[in-house]
């Protein structure tokens, strides 16, 4: 029979999963339990809500058994099974489409990253395999199927024989060599020890064949050696054990061992009510942003139980689009095993407990802010853009919620900071909360703007990311505090003296201003002389409530509305240019136009906007030079 072959990509990451991956190879046992059990959630669903099914419950189970003759090592469920399509669909590509890319974009740090982001729990096989064998048959068919693989080379799969409907794998162990001892997982009781730690709370019996020593039947005080089948995990699910009696790391097993993520969670909520409606749930913040979490293939959801019977794996119903990064489940018994999706969406109970949960999110991540702040800012750095999309989507309906956990980069503390601290350490005469945008905190601090606002010693938020400037506009205040741009028109600081002066300046250079303003024409609503530049000689700032840096955004945007913001150059009138540019006005006009076109494109470049004629901007430069 033909030898087919895994798809490329599948086959290189086969490679890299079989020798980098796992630190610890005892955890591919693990990832195979947990795939028999979720296949057992899927036949014990359909046997409790199809009437034509009989039910059961003893029919449920996953055994372990071990063979040290042949060295194999088989774990069995009465699963689902798999199709002959399945099984080719399911193993025969390890990565799914696009991922692989992905992964070639992105250094492969720690091999936990790849496993959760890939779905390839089942090659963890292959870490302590040389030869793994599938014979599985699913509901609903009569054939069953052997999958066959030793590894990277390809897999075969033939019709077999298979009395049960459920999977069986078996792993052929790879043999001992001078670092690594597979003999062990041969060994009853290491294969005990190795389930305990990692799935001890599977919901149905993982089976083991255990020698014991009984006292004979008719002998005096004699043993004999009998086999006996014992049920090894505890199956008490996690969610409906006591707080108390959990450590973090029981936490951490759960949320590898459902895969809901590979990196560690940085906190975790485990609630139980037992209110107007009754449920548990287990909620957790992870660290790590999912490759796909900012895009449309992400899908936000929790696993929905129905009195221990998982219904829906991903319930988007129960989770706000701010906080889509939570990952965990529900279980309440007032929810019908039978109720379809679109009766979930409608269903009382079921928003009651979203909103319930959505508190709890809310309150878990602020006790990190004000506890852990290294850990909040780390979910932040992952999340943060999240949390700015959820103050400005649905017009602000969520922004109180969210208005607190936001963090800026702050020009005096140089780190993240919120708004509250921000507000609290306020002078008492500064007005606004002051904010520049750009594409780097580094630039940003270069900016020409910001000099007037940090000269008085006011703190300024930088907006490096697009949605920033918009979520600050739909809050409009924070504690009664406007937020204002550095560039705006108005900065609302008094400058006594300077104010006279520019004011005066205003009025003795009108002239000046409005034949540069005759010069530019449409390309600038204004030019006056500025308040903001200390030892700048332009920049350009914005009237109105369009800002540049949202003219930038908008007009990236694919429906490009062509949004314009009312742009004003200013000119720093205490500068030597200025000298010049009055000299040129009175004696050379050429010239004045000139130096009126040099100084707009050079705040144009400050601003990160294109020029419209760099030829001739380099030109200019020349004549000046020449
Ligand atoms: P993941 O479980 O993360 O999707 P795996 O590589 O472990 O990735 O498994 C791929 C798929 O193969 C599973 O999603 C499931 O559809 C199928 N599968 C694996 N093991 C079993 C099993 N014991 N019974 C039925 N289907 C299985």
């Amino acid at each position: 029979m033909a030898k087919k072959e895994f798809k490329a990509e599948s086959k290189r990451l086969l490679d890299i999963m079989i020798n980098s991956i796992y630190s610890q190879k005892e955890v591919f046992l693990r990832e195979l339990i947990s795939n028999a059990s979720d296949a057992i959630d899927k036949i014990y669903y359909k046997a409790l809500t199809d009437d034509s099914l009989t039910f059961n419950k003893d029919d449920y189970y996953i055994k372990v058994k071990s063979d040290k003759e042949n060295r194999t090592l088989t774990v069995s469920d009465t699963g689902i099974g798999m199709t002959k399509e399945e099984l080719e669909e399911h193993l025969g590509t390890i990565a799914k489409s696009g991922s692989l890319a992905f992964k070639q974009e992105h250094e492969v740090k720690d091999g936990h990253d790849i496993i959760g982001q890939f779905g390839v729990g089942f090659y963890a096989a292959f870490m302590v395999a040389d030869v793994v064998t599938v014979i599985t048959k699913a509901h609903g068919s009569d054939q069953a199927y052997k999958w066959e693989s030793a590894g990277a080379d390809g897999y075969t799969i033939e019709p077999c024989q298979k009395d049960h409907v459920g999977t069986d794998i078996m792993l052929k162990l790879k043999e001992n060599t001078d670092d690594e001892n597979y003999d062990e997982y041969l060994d009853v009781h290491r294969l005990r020890s190795i389930i305990k730690s990692y799935s001890d709370f599977i919901r149905y019996p993982i089976k083991m064949d255990v020698t014991v020593n009984k006292p004979k039947e008719d002998g005096e005080n004699e043993f004999e050696e009998v086999q006996e089948e014992q049920t090894v995990n505890s199956m008490v699910p996690i969610w409906r054990k006591n707080k108390n009696e959990l450590t973090k790391e029981d936490y951490e097993a759960f949320y590898a061992e459902k895969r809901y993520g590979f990196d560690k969670p940085l906190a975790h909520i485990h609630t139980s009510v037992d209110g107007a409606v009754r449920y548990h749930a287990i909620l957790y913040i992870p660290e790590n942003m999912p490759f796909n979490y900012y895009s449309k293939e992400f899908e936000k959801g929790l696993e929905l139980y129905s009195n221990g019977v998982l219904i829906m794996e991903k319930c988007p119903d129960l989770l706000p689009d701010h906080f889509s990064f939570v990952k965990g489940m529900v279980d309440s018994e007032d929810l019908s095993l039978n109720i379809s999706r679109e009766m979930l969406q409608h269903d009382r109970q079921l928003k009651l407990i979203a909103k319930n949960i959505s508190k709890k999110i809310k309150n878990e991540l602020k006790n990190l802010l004000k506890h852990d702040r290294e850990k909040y800012e780390s979910f932040y750095q992952s999340f943060g853009r999240q949390l700015k999309f959820g103050v400005y989507n649905d017009f602000g309906a969520n922004k109180d919620v969210l208005k607190d956990l936001l963090m800026f980069y702050s020009s005096k503390e140089k780190k993240l900071v919120t708004l509250d601290e921000y507000v609290s350490r306020m002078p008492e005469d500064q007005k606004y909360i002051y904010y520049a945008s750009g594409d780097s905190y580094d630039r940003i601090e270069k900016l020409p703007q910001t000099e007037l606002v940090s000269e008085k010693g006011y703190e300024i938020l930088y907006f490096t990311e697009d949605i920033d400037e918009f979520a600050i506009k739909m809050l409009a205040k924070y504690e009664e505090k406007e937020f204002k741009s550095v560039s705006s028109g108005d900065l609302g600081i008094e400058e006594d003296k300077d104010q006279n002066n520019t004011d005066a300046d205003e009025h003795q250079y009108k002239e000046l201003f409005g034949e540069m303003k005759s010069i530019l024409a449409d390309k600038v609503k204004n030019v006056r002389a500025s308040k903001r530049l200390k030892t700048h000689s332009v920049c350009l700032a914005a009237d109105g409530e369009v800002t540049i840096e949202m003219e930038k955004i908008l007009n990236a945007m694919p429906d490009n509305q062509h949004v314009k913001a009312d742009k004003v150059l200013e000119i720093n009138t205490n500068h030597d240019v200025f000298k010049t540019l009055q000299d040129a006005f009175e004696n050379d006009k050429d010239k004045f136009k000139l130096y009126t076109s040099l100084l707009y494109n050079q705040a144009l470049l400050i601003e990160g906007l294109p020029i419209d004629d760099p030829v001739e901007f380099t030109n200019d430069i020349c004549k000046v030079m020449a």
